[in-house]
């Protein structure tokens, strides 16, 4: 159980977002691996994390594919989009 009151989104370079978790100790490797695959992390609270999820490019990036050969290896690997809510369970985007 966790009152996680913030999160964390990760943009990649093209500004889309391709990650968000609530800050909690569960999801703090994933969070660690976002930043050694060079996103940028922004933290919000978690009603702002759910609101940029709006964002039309949110989880479903269309660079990943055009910038492949533009990029290292290690920048172009796909994130796994997860989302916990404040008691743990997986979000999913609507
Ligand atoms: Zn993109």
């Amino acid at each position: 159980m966790s009152d996680a009151t913030h999160g964390y989104i990760a943009r990649r370079s093209c500004g889309c977002i391709v990650g968000a978790a609530v800050d909690i100790p569960r999801n703090g490797a994933e969070i660690g691996r976002w930043v050694k695959d060079g996103l940028a992390l922004e933290r919000k609270t978690v009603a702002e994390v759910r609101a940029a999820l709006s964002e039309p490019t949110a989880m479903r990036c269309p660079h990943l594919r055009s910038d492949s050969l533009l990029v290292t290896p290690a920048s172009v690997r796909v994130v796994q989009p997860t989302l916990f809510d404040p008691q743990g369970r997986k979000v999913q985007k609507s």
